[in-house]
This record gives structure tokens, C-alpha cells and sequence, in this order.
């Protein structure tokens, strides 16, 4: 399993997560989905947890059919979802793992007082378990679609 994610989009990500510490933030990954998925672009989701935004996301359900419906007009699907943790480690919480669904690659990010530091992606396996996938950086996605 890889993902493979342009500069552009790894810099978009740090920034939503560096912007939104001490909370978690969260967005979609959209692009083509296989056992090497491609990002295209990447898009911000509102973290509406209340409880504990700190520790936690709960991406707002209307955004995501909203990103999804854009997504599917330009060709594209949702492949993933990203979020950060904010001064704990680029790792899935056992949270996460409960509410994950599969196919989807998870992004997780550790942002260590207010800067991104690490960055690494999940999917689930037949067990349901996370396990961690390639990450690859280039340059620019779009051609390679
Ligand atoms: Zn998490």
C-alpha cells in the first residue's frame, strides 16, 4: 500500500495543523483510489468535536458530502482523510481505529508545540487493524493521474 502526496499538499496539511493547535484539525484526501492511491488535491474540514478537540475530530458530515459531490464532479473520489495530533505522536489512537472505515488512508500528523513535525499514513487490513503505508512525496501530483 503508498499513497502519494505532492509538496504542495504536505505543506497545506502542516499548515491547517500548525494553524488549528492546540485543537486537532481534519480534511479530506481526494484523488484515485488502488493499492497506490494518488492525492490530487487536499480540502479542510471543520473538526466539530466538542468535547475534546484537543484529542480528538469528528469531521463535520454536511462538508464531507459536499467535498464528496465536488469530488465526484471533477472525476475524483475521497481517498483519505488527514488530521493532526497536537504534541502527541503521527500514530492512529485506538479512537481512531474505532472509527475508521476501510479502503481510506488515514494521514495522521504530530504537531509539537505548534509545529508540524511528522507526518505518516494508515490504512486498515483485513483485521481491522491500522497498518502504516508508504508515503510518497513528489513533486506534483496531477500527471501522473
Ligand atoms: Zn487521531
Amino acid at each position: 500500500m503508498a499513497l502519494k502526496v505532492s509538496k504542495s499538499d504536505i505543506q497545506k496539511m502542516f499548515e491547517h495543523g500548525e494553524e488549528s493547535y492546540p485543537y486537532e484539525c481534519c480534511g479530506v484526501l481526494i484523488g484515485t483510489p488502488g493499492e497506490s492511491a494518488v492525492v490530487v488535491e487536499v480540502q479542510r474540514l471543520t473538526n466539530v468535536n466538542k468535547e475534546m478537540p484537543t484529542r480528538r475530530y469528528d469531521v463535520d458530515p454536511l462538508e464531507l458530502a459536499k467535498a464528496d459531490s465536488e469530488a465526484e464532479a471533477k472525476g475524483l473520489q475521497i481517498i483519505g482523510i488527514y488530521h493532526s495530533h497536537p504534541d502527541h505522536p503521527a500514530r492512529p489512537s485506538k479512537y481512531d481505529l474505532n472509527h475508521a472505515w476501510r479502503y481510506l488512508s488515514y494521514i495522521v500528523m504530530s504537531i509539537e508545540n505548534g509545529k508540524a513535525k511528522e507526518i505518516t499514513s494508515w490504512r486498515l487490513n483485513e483485521k481491522k487493524q491500522f497498518e502504516q503505508e508508504e508515503l510518497i512525496i513528489v513533486e506534483k501530483t496531477t500527471e501522473v493521474v
